[in-house]
């Protein structure tokens, strides 16, 4: 490790000064509140910007190799010893020669392999900054509405804690995303019914004397656990030498990480942080044919999401009725980006070719992404001479179904050099 020379010490304050209404502007002070008063627009974190304009490269690459390393850029976790984390983080960027040259891409590809984390998705990190956020607003008890890998994080990060949770999913989930959360012994309450069902449940419940004091992740500290992603966008830029890629592709189920990966690539480059591409950068959204609210309603150049019923392999992104669509949708004009989203069978074929040419086994959401980056490269909506991450937020092992009935062995033998030679094997 090279010596730091002048790294101010580590600030123990956060930098959040408050909550503010992304509709239309009303501020509020920090507290496990998600919706305006005056306009029920969505709340999200305000900062100080004097306070993140003190943050230094040499600061963030002193902490820990973790997204604790950005605790001077994020609402909560500033003291170590409050965190409720499993310290998710600075996981992999590949280089991906041989997926850029099989889609038709010059520029360079990386894919971002969140499913390097803890719990093998980037839910993670949204759950470690709201549930420290939950601990230190007094909440006894953690929960969250899930499409699966955030009751996985949420169950396994109360557990670490010691804190009681209860998560709640809709009954029809796959079973890598069931057992990987009962395992952790918390309340697990699957619902007969959408995850917009779950949703709705768990909104009222929130409201209940009985949930009090009751943390849900995305409900009530929604605005401390939006945050959480955009460490997603800090690390993909400290990962290539503090400079922010032309071309992002990342899925959507609520729009939110998409908002968040722009938002932090935005503040980098406004407290000094990271260098922006020439031009500025674009973001592409990714969806599910059997769940694609947002991106048809970019294609009807609206901003009004029409709810839909979701289908279709891509649970993790089944969220019919998506409170970030119309922020995201900002986020792809403004950037001049686009979205698009993939059938069941293209998902399938996403998935195997990521695996097969980089090694990284992804869950149906990354399948989704890879489909959706080749799509945008055929259509010409992505620019194959500029540099793109495309980001993997989950792992394939929690959906094995998806490709089970595709792949096996290529050949079944007998134990023997003659089983080999019929086989094929050696000449
Ligand atoms: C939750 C989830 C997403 C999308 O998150 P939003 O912020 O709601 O858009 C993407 N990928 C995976 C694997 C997820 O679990
Ligand atoms: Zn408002």
């Amino acid at each position: 490790m090279t010596s730091v020379v002048d790294a101010p010490a580590a600030t123990s304050s956060s930098p959040a000064r408050g909550l503010i209404c992304r509709a239309c502007g009303s501020e509020y002070p920090l507290a496990a509140q998600h919706a305006c008063y005056e306009c029920f627009g969505p709340l999200e974190v305000a900062y100080d910007e004097a306070a993140l304009a003190r943050v230094t490269r040499a600061q963030i690459e002193a902490g820990p190799q973790n997204i604790w390393r950005y605790a001077a850029l994020l609402p909560a976790g500033q003291d170590p010893d409050a965190r409720v984390t499993l310290d998710p983080g600075m996981t992999p960027l590949v280089s991906a020669p041989a997926l850029a040259a099989a889609i038709g891409l010059e520029a360079p590809l990386w894919v971002k392999d969140d499913s390097q984390n803890p719990t093998h998705s980037f839910k993670d990190r949204v759950v470690s900054v709201a549930l420290t956020a939950a601990k230190q607003l007094g909440f006894q008890r953690f929960s969250c509405a899930s499409t699966g890998n955030l009751a996985n994080s949420v169950a396994a990060h109360a557990a670490r804690a010691g804190v009681p949770s209860i998560v709640f999913i809709p009954s029809d989930l796959e079973p890598g995303k069931i057992i990987t959360t009962a395992v952790y012994g918390g309340d697990l309450v699957a619902i007969e019914g959408s995850y917009d069902d779950v949703n709705r449940l768990c909104s009222e419940l929130v409201e209940t004397d009985e949930f009090e004091d009751t943390a849900f992740v995305n409900v009530n500290v929604r605005p401390f656990y939006a945050e959480g992603s955009k460490t997603l966008g800090y690390e993909v830029a400290e990962q290539l030498g503090w400079r922010i890629p032309a071309q992002v592709v990342i899925p959507m189920a609520s729009g939110e990480l998409l908002t968040k990966v722009d938002k932090a690539f935005s503040e980098l480059v406004e407290i000094g942080l990271a260098e922006a591409p020439e031009g500025g950068w674009t973001v592409f959204g990714a969806q599910s044919e059997g769940c694609n609210p947002i991106a048809v309603a970019l294609h009807a150049d609206t901003d009004v999401i029409t709810p839909v019923k979701p289908t279709g392999i891509a649970k993790s992104l089944n969220i019919g009725d998506p409170a970030a669509g119309p922020y995201a949708i900002e986020a792809v004009r403004r950037t001049g980006g686009w979205m698009d989203y993939a059938n069941d069978d293209e998902i399938r074929a996403g998935i195997r070719l990521l695996a097969e040419t980089t090694g990284v086994f992804a869950e149906t959401a990354g399948g989704t992404t890879v489909a959706v980056l080749k799509k945008l490269v055929e259509s010409g909506k992505l620019d194959p001479t500029k540099e793109t991450v495309v980001y993997n937020t989950g792992e394939g092992l929690k959906t094995l179904d998806a490709v089970a009935g595709q792949v096996g062995p290529t050949h079944t033998i007998k134990p023997s050099l003659r089983g080999a030679r019929e086989a094929g094997l050696l000449g």
